[in-house]
């Protein structure tokens, strides 16, 4: 069975040739997929026959709604969408006044270990398919009803180590014929693969590179994301000069802000001396309290910001959307799959 809404328009009408039929019937298929219906009878323009054929020969990907949570304070709604087989992923639909953003997943759970995220206490079950991922844009923009302009990949999982995957998704999304979303308008965030964000560069795409730096030092690093064990902050910053350098797109670099852990001031001096040169500007985020971590959220945002400030770094701190709901990557799966088994 082929995987249709994983194709590329180009692979799409290839194999419509193969088949026999004409090529623009691959442009028609094509943009009923992002019109984002969930059979191929739906697809009225096409013969009976060929509905069928596709019926017997294609996938056609179309999650269901397992729960779905909307803050009564911003309207975010957060979903728990559940795949054909049976696996559950989570999509956040924000408002920002520069318009409507979606944060969507890449994988089902993730075996990264960062200690303050939900999302990998139960490791990774699966890498998601490009067509899951497009999915999670076309369904939250059909059941909230409102249009979708930017895309951040920042949910359950990390993008780079489903690396393919994520290529052909940006591809797929970014097609005019699809949803046609600008890459300056998506982010992708990574935790530091750095062998990743070489390969990334030599892509050249328009969009924003986040790294989750979440702490200046190796001792710290290491102890809250096991990535940095192998790695470093020394080589994780050389890789994000050079990406900088080769693509001219500045980073972004993701600080969750961790009770006595990475928010003491001399912290914020060695990241002010980390980013020096690297035109980068840094996101502090306030930490949302997660029932099984022992890490809590700071109380030094505000402090962290001035003396980060005062070396000349530009910082924001991340506004906290759907604090009412389970609104942080991850939670909302654990607690359906605690639900779940009793
Ligand atoms: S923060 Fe991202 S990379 Fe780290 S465990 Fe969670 S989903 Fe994985």
């Amino acid at each position: 069975m082929v995987d249709i809404k994983s194709m590329t328009l180009e692979e799409l009408t290839q194999w419509f040739k193969d088949q026999g039929e004409p090529a623009f019937r691959a442009k028609q298929v094509f943009r009923w997929l992002y019109r984002g219906v969930t059979s191929f009878e739906e697809m009225s323009d096409l013969s009976k026959g060929l509905r069928q054929k596709l019926k017997e020969t294609c996938i056609l990907t179309a999650p269901k709604v397992a729960r779905k949570q909307v803050s009564q304070l911003d309207g975010t709604i957060k979903y728990l969408w559940e795949l054909g087989d049976g696996n559950c992923i989570e999509t956040v639909f924000m408002r920002y006044k520069h318009g409507n953003t979606v944060c969507i997943s890449c994988q089902v759970g993730c075996r990264m270990g960062c200690a303050f995220c939900a999302s990998t206490l139960a490791g990774k079950v699966r890498d998601l398919t490009p067509g899951e991922m497009v999915d999670q844009v076309l369904f939250t923009q059909l059941d909230s009803g409102e249009p979708i302009s930017n895309i951040v990949l920042m949910g359950i999982g990390e993008p780079l180590d489903n690396f393919d995957t994520v290529i052909r998704f940006l591809t797929l999304i970014n097609h005019p014929d699809g949803m046609n979303i600008g890459m300056r308008h998506i982010s992708l965030s990574t935790c530091g693969l750095v062998e990743k964000i070489d390969k990334l560069a030599e892509y050249g795409l328009q969009l924003t590179l986040s790294v989750s730096l979440h702490a200046p030092d190796d001792e710290t690093r290491s102890k809250i994301m096991p990535v940095n064990r192998s790695v470093g902050v020394d080589r994780l910053m050389d890789t994000c000069r050079r990406y900088f350098q080769t693509t001219g797109r500045r980073i972004s670099y993701e600080y969750a802000m961790i009770d006595g852990v990475n928010d003491s001031d001399w912290q914020a001096d060695r990241l002010a001396h980390l980013l020096k040169g690297t035109g980068g500007h840094v996101n502090l985020i306030p930490l949302n309290n997660v029932e099984e971590s022992p890490l809590k959220p700071s109380r030094r945002v505000a402090a962290f910001q001035k003396r980060l400030e005062s070396h000349g770094v530009t910082v924001t701190v991340r506004r906290r959307l759907g604090s009412d709901i389970d609104a942080s990557c991850g939670q909302l799966r654990r607690k359906a799959m605690r639900q779940d088994n009793g």
